[in-house]
């Protein structure tokens, strides 16, 4: 079930690749080729990642020799909030592409608890990781069933709590077959803001030491955000979260903000010192704050 689980839990991602690629079929089938693109090494370590602590030293990666990261360095403590900002095509979820390892680095290392992640085999790895990506995938099975899949294992009482904490409950139990409600393309479509919350509620299950959480572009109305962010406040304790962040009200209160922009950190600082500083990270707050 792991075998099948971990490469699953990656689906965000290349779904949200080939839609962007749709028009361009060849495009298509060379992501589709490139998936298995990273290799385990002959005796990977099977270390078992308990702190999360992750480190990002002068890590450079380029698609099709296009440079996307440029000596990007950062570290997050185990247990601390670090968010990374920056217009769009920065490059932030190629970030956490590369953390993943759904790509490797050109140069640099990226470490967790000290481990190169070279090192490590992919199951340590993603098992260490519950992301909350961009797009949410919803497969045509029950609500309950989406949830679950955060970790097959699971009991019902888990699943529930898990939905509890995201801030779903009320939602499901006023749906026509409740938690049994089929959901996906071919069920209830749910909204953006309702599809994050089960992603939440399937990275809160998984109980990984470390939670990515790729924010959406969409915008979502203020009733909906505010439950996400709740949902989110809840999803983080005790764990390192490593935010994305299109809306800066979601990281005011992050440990560090690392300000991305073409691919370099160009600023890093807490809100408030960013603000002073008067660079990029004060011009984009300024921007979402004027209306
Ligand atoms: P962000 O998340 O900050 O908006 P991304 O990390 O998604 O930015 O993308 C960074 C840059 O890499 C963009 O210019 C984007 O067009 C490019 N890019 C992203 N994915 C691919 C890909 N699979 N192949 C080629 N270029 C890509
Ligand atoms: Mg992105």
């Amino acid at each position: 079930m792991m075998q099948l689980f971990m490469p699953l839990n990656f689906l965000g991602f290349v779904y949200r690749e080939i839609r962007g690629a749709l028009a361009n079929i060849e495009r298509m089938f060379e992501i589709l080729r490139r998936q298995p693109a990273v290799v385990e090494q002959e005796k990977p370590l099977s270390t078992l990642i308990s702190k999360g602590e992750i480190s990002f030293k002068n890590v450079d990666f380029q698609y099709d020799s296009r440079a996307i990261l440029n000596q990007v360095s950062l570290s997050v403590p185990a247990g601390s909030k670090v968010a990374v900002v920056g217009d769009s095509g920065a490059g932030k979820s190629t970030l956490i592409k590369l953390l993943y390892r759904f790509y490797d680095v050109d140069n640099g290392t990226i470490t967790i608890d000290g481990v190169n992640i070279n090192e490590l085999s992919l199951d340590a790895l993603r098992r260490a990781i519950a992301i909350v990506p961009q797009d949410t995938v919803l497969f045509n099975r029950s609500i309950y069933d989406n949830i679950l899949y955060g970790q097959p294992g699971a009991s019902e009482q888990e699943v529930k709590e898990a939905a509890e904490l995201a801030h779903l409950t009320g939602f499901i139990e006023s749906l026509p077959d409740k938690w049994q409600t089929m959901v996906g393309e071919r069920g209830l479509k749910l909204s953006g803001g309702e599809k994050q919350r089960v992603s939440i509620a399937r990275a809160i299950l998984k109980q990984a030491p470390i939670l990515v959480f790729d924010e959406a572009t969409s915008s979502l109305d203020s009733r909906s955000e505010k439950a996400i962010l709740s949902a989110i406040k809840v999803a983080e304790q005790g764990h390192t979260s490593l935010v994305v962040a299109h809306r800066l009200s979601t990281i005011v209160d992050a440990d560090m903000i690392v300000v991305l922009s073409a691919g370099k950190v160009v600023e890093q600082g807490t809100h408030d010192a960013l603000l002073s500083q008067a660079g990029l990270y004060a011009r984009l707050w300024s921007i979402q704050n004027e209306s």
